[in-house]
Parts: structure tokens; sequence; C-alpha cells
């Protein structure tokens, strides 16, 4: 499952490719075409992503919103103007395509997402309403911070089920969950209501920052010394699939256990 800063990467992508041009949008076999009949022709105002959802903004008031889930894959291609578009090979979803700012054709082709639909404005507020604060969005007034804030001090559940709830905080996922409870020394069982505003901060922050780092970099580096440089899979987190093997920091063993069916990865002596 992809976490938050791949899907503001495919944001990015998309305006790079399309913003405030014409985009070609059909479904090879049939199962969005007519959906993709409402848009296709129109021009791309604007993608954006909170958390795992991508919101392709057309400018004629139509939206675009896509969850890859487990299993959807974005594959994209540069052609020639004059190039035909690749064969289709395998159930696609969904084909965006349209000419560049440099005269190139870009294509990208989805299979296998959980959602592919269009919305009214009105339908794109209401899943907005649903989702928690992204710590990649721009929060000039602090208010999705204060959303977060408030939800994880009313609560009795768990922070480390919080971090992974999407109506909490959006693009957390497994990884992240468990990098940044190690990071600010947190017991992933301390209930959210027994926090301090001020751990509800620095968690906040902190995952701005490693989030920003995975959007920049594509992995999720998130031991601040190899931010320079991708050190690779082994090296790149503190306790991520670590289990058995000794604390970067403390030398005991980290722990694995389930938690909501997740793998739970933390170190018991460094996160009292
Ligand atoms: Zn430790």
């Amino acid at each position: 499952m992809p976490e938050g800063h791949t899907v503001h990467r495919s944001a990015n992508q998309f305006n790079r490719a399309f913003r405030s041009r014409g985009v070609t949008v059909d479904s090879p076999q049939g199962r969005f075409a007519q959906s993709a009949d409402l848009v296709s022709g129109a021009k791309l105002r604007l993608a954006t992503a909170v958390g795992k959802q991508l919101f392709l903004n057309f400018d004629n008031g139509y939206t675009v919103r896509i969850h890859l889930g487990i299993y959807g894959k974005w594959r994209w291609y540069q052609l020639d103007e004059q190039d035909e578009l690749p064969t289709v090979r395998g159930e696609i979803r969904a084909r965006f395509y349209g000419l560049d700012g440099k005269g190139k054709m870009r294509l990208a082709e989805l299979r296998g997402p959980t959602a592919c639909e269009v919305l009214t404005q009105d339908e794109v507020q209401q899943v907005l309403k649903r989702l928690g604060s992204d710590p990649l969005n721009p929060d000039p007034d602090d208010q999705e911070y204060l959303r977060f804030e408030s939800k994880v001090l009313k609560s009795s559940k768990s922070i480390g089920l919080l971090l992974m709830d999407q109506s909490v905080i959006s693009g957390i996922g497994n990884v992240y969950r468990a990098e940044l409870l190690f990071r600010a020394q947190l017991n992933p069982h301390q209930r959210g209501k027994d926090l301090l505003a001020s751990q509800v901060r620095e968690l906040w922050e902190d995952s701005v920052r490693l989030l920003e780092v995975g959007v920049k970099k594509g992995v999720m580096i998130t031991r601040d010394e190899h931010l320079a440089k991708d050190p690779g899979k082994q090296h790149r987190n503190f306790v991520y699939k670590r289990e058995g093997k000794p604390c970067r920091v403390c030398g005991n063993d980290i722990s694995i256990e389930l938690a909501a069916g997740r793998k739970l990865y933390w170190c018991t002596v460094c996160q009292r």
C-alpha cells in the first residue's frame, strides 16, 4: 500500500504533464467509459492529493478521484506526437493522455485501483470532510494541524492506531507510523487523550518533515544521517521490518506485534 508521499508525487507528475492543458480520458475495456466521457477533452485545472487519494480537478467542474488501494498502479509514457498509443495489455481502467508543454505526448495508464470515479464539486467536499488532515498540504492558518490535534486529544484509542486512521491523519501508512513513534520515543499503546499537546505537535511536524523527504526522494528515509543519500532499504529506517534486530539507538531487540491486523514495529526500551 503506497503511503501519502507517493500520491503527492503522482499529483506533481500530473501537474507537470497536463496542468492547464486538455487531456483525453478513456477506458480501453469500458469499465470507466461513461465517466471518462464527462471529463475527456477538458483542461486539467489542478491535481491535488489528500493522503492516499488523488484528485484531478478539471476546468468543466468535474473531478476524477483515484485511490490506488493495494493493487493499483500508474504507468507513465512519453511519446512523440505521431506515435501510436501503446497496445492495451491486461485490464487498464483509465488512460489520461495529451501533449505536455514541450510538445511531447504524455500518457498515464491506471491499472487496478480501488476507486476511480468522477465527482461533482459538492461530492468532492463530502469526501474531503471525511478525510483527516494531510501533513503535506499547506496549512497557513494552522487549522489542519488543530483538526488533527483535537481528534487525537479526544480519543481513547492508542496513538499507534490513530496514526493509521485516515480520518485522523491522511497519508501515514505502516512505515511512517512505526518510524514517527520511534523518533518521538512514544509508546504506540499510549492513548491519544493521554498525550500532551506538545507531543501531538511534534508528531505532526515530524510527519511533515518525513513525508516531504518521501516526496523529494521517492523513498521513505527516516534516519536523518542518511537524508543526503539513499543508503538502501536495509538502512533507511529505525524499526520498520527490523524485528529481532538490535535497536539502532539502545541495542535492545526490536519488537513486532499485530495491531488492528497490521504489523507494528517498535523498541520497548526507547519507546516506554
Ligand atoms: Zn531502542
